[in-house]
């Protein structure tokens, strides 16, 4: 390594003044040690070095102490190089300075130099002690963990706490969750930190009920410990659990709350629209000592853009501090998630104008999303373009997902299915879905036909696909092709999803599903159900009875529509808030197109805003029109 010149490790003499010297008086050595430990800023770590180097005393037998805090408090001050240098400077360096200088390579992400000292370590035939290990373990992929692993074992550190700890926490990292579990399990005394890394390997794996078995029996927990379960809830569908544990956590009042457990907590919000208790979350932010950071605010963007509420999310946006790219990502999928295209557009040019921002592959779906959603062909097909040309980004399927989607949208059926057909990679059914959509949309049952047959062919499960082939068959008129596809069904054991639609009301999540009389206000539900079908009617609405799976009569195709989850979910809103006042749903599946022309004439006899988020994207229904296009 280069030596920097103010680390040599004394002076000649002779340049030093000696009047300078014999005025300068140097505090005894435990003093200097007091001093460095107490440094605030680099200078005066610096300063410090500088007269000890003056009085030799850096090489001085007795002081070995003087070189291991200055090595730490370089460190501390992020002067990395300086630190390391100073160790190679060292003649005879004691386990202490190893063991310090290996940690400091592990925690800075130096992997390679961190196992060159180790290496180092062993040929100087000094043995490593606990210490030395877990610093080492930090930087350990699961593969150099394991070679470690064995060097423990070797030293007889096996059971050792610290060493332990450290290798739980490599194998939890890298997945490998049997391994974890028997260092695990070997542990005389489970500490804390062995506790919550054993806790993050099964979260990771999914296995949410381990990690809570764990969790409840831990007799004392940090907010690390909290922070990865609820964030192992919500990252595995159980955002109703992530948000319950987060308000246990609350009630106990103790630990604190950070940042990462808002961010957690956030987003178990965005994935059932819980926008009332996103925001509640909020106020509780600014109330507490937590940062708005960032991280908390691109949570919140996401947040109150998933709930529907984009107004806030952009006000937030606005107000962040020092955005970074994932910030700019979550405004850019915001806007295109809720059709508002010329603005996501705007943003991705105004982000590429920032200096020290690149786009990410992220950065391309919200953008391509946004052309797919205007139908801006063009535009769509250069950004795509642009990913590998411009960018070095490889096109995942999600981007063909978008580029798929904007064909289809613009009619271009048979280049849409080429460009599946071409892709290096195997289409999923949401690909699929999205053309036979198209096919669908465009009144191409020809191709939606030929694309649907072949995929039954491919013995692909997907029940969307079959209801799209069923619709397919049922425009037409095909009633044998509609038994013939529900008989394929039963036979391959194929169920229809059901629909499930949620509204949340004072706080509390509402579920319906179609038909159902399972909610208190059910007939309340259903009256109100019976004055729109009346009031829409004399409005001139015809119900499209071509999306109904079943060949039934007209009237009973009527009724299965009118009770379709999205609409008992709108029922139920419009009797329990007030006039006037906006309505917020969400679907998991994609809104049916009698639905959608249900919900605008419903946005226009009652004069309420209409947001409803489906699989695909937001649809905002105000004074009998929505801002999809009615396309979607
Ligand atoms: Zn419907
Ligand atoms: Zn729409």
């Amino acid at each position: 390594m280069a030596s920097s010149p103010l680390l040599a490790t004394s002076l000649p003499q002779n340049q030093l003044s000696t009047t300078a010297t014999a005025r300068f008086r140097l505090p005894p050595p435990e003093k200097l040690a007091v001093l460095i430990d107490k440094s605030q800023s680099v200078d005066e770590v610096l300063q410090i070095h500088a007269a000890i180097l003056r009085h030799n005393l850096l090489l001085h037998p007795r002081y070995p102490v003087l070189n291991l805090k200055l090595h730490r408090a370089y460190a501390s001050h992020g002067k990395i190089r300086h630190s390391l240098a100073l160790f190679h400077q060292t003649i005879d360096p004691d386990l202490f300075l190893f063991t310090a200088a290996i940690n400091t390579a592990s925690i800075n992400d130096l992997k390679d130099q961190a196992f060159l000292l180790y290496v180092q370590l062993l040929s100087s035939e000094i043995n490593p002690n606990e210490f030395t290990f877990s610093s080492l373990l930090k930087s350990c992929s699961t593969k150099s963990g394991k070679l470690i692993h064995t060097h423990v074992l070797k030293f007889g550190l096996g059971i050792d706490p610290y060493v332990a700890t450290g290798l739980v926490d490599v194998y939890a990292k890298g997945g490998d969750v049997v391994s974890a579990q028997k260092v695990f399990d070997r542990m005389p005394e489970r500490s804390l930190v062995s506790s919550t890394a054993m806790i993050t390997c099964y979260a990771k794996q999914g296995n949410v009920e381990a990690a809570r078995a764990l969790f409840d029996s831990m007799c004392e927990r940090d907010i690390v410990s909290w922070n990865v379960m609820i964030d192992g809830y919500a990252q595995h569908g159980f955002p109703n659990d992530a948000l319950m544990l987060f308000q246990k956590l609350l009630a106990e009042g103790k630990p604190k709350p950070d940042e990462i457990t808002v961010v957690a907590a956030l987003s178990a919000c965005s994935q059932i629209g819980a926008l009332e208790t996103g925001r509640w979350i909020h106020v509780f932010v600014k109330s507490s000592r937590i940062r708005l950071n960032v991280k908390v605010c691109t949570g919140l963007i996401d947040m109150y853009s998933k709930c529907g509420s984009l107004e806030e999310a952009v006000l937030v946006f606005n107000d962040t501090p020092r955005k970074d790219i994932v910030a700019w990502n979550a405004m850019i999928a915001g806007y295109a998630m809720h059709g508002y295209s010329q603005d996501a557009l705007r943003l991705f040019n105004e982000m590429q104008g920032i200096t020290g921002l690149q786009p990410t592959d992220i950065t391309f779906i919200g953008t391509l999303q946004a052309c797919a959603h205007a139908g801006l062909v063009n535009e769509g097909i250069r950004i795509f373009e642009s990913m590998g040309q411009e960018y070095g980004i490889k096109p995942k399927i999600e981007h063909y997902g978008c580029l798929v989607s904007l064909l289809g949208r613009a009619g271009q059926l048979k280049r849409a299915y080429e460009t599946i057909k071409n892709m290096n990679m195997d289409a999923d059914s949401v690909l699929w879905s999205s053309v036979l959509g198209s096919c669908k949309l465009h009144g191409d049952f020809v191709l939606g036909k030929e694309i649907a047959e072949y995929l039954i062919g491919l013995n692909i499960k997907n029940s969307g696909i079959y209801v799209l082939l069923s619709n397919i068959y049922a425009s037409v008129g095909d009633y044998e092709g509609v038994a013939k596809v529900r008989n394929l069904m039963k036979e391959k054991g194929i169920v229809k999803e059901p629909g499930i639609s949620t509204i949340e009301i004072e706080n509390k999540v509402h579920e319906f599903r179609a038909g159902d009389r399972e909610h208190s206000k059910s007939k309340e539900i259903y009256t109100m159900l019976r004055k729109i079908s009346e009031r829409i009617k004399s409005h001139g609405y015809v119900p499209n009875t071509n999306t109904v799976l079943q060949d039934l009569e007209e009237t009973e195709k009527e009724q299965s529509l009118q009770v379709h989850s999205e609409r008992l979910a709108i029922a139920y809103g419009l009797i329990s808030t007030k006039p006037g006042s906006p309505l917020k749903i969400f679907k998991n599946l994609r809104v049916c197109s009698d639905c959608h022309t249900v919900t605008k004439l419903i946005s226009k006899i009652t004069g309420r805003k209409i947001v409803m988020r489906d699989r695909n994207r937001f649809h905002h229904f105000t004074d009998g029109s929505c801002s999809c296009g009615d396309f979607w």
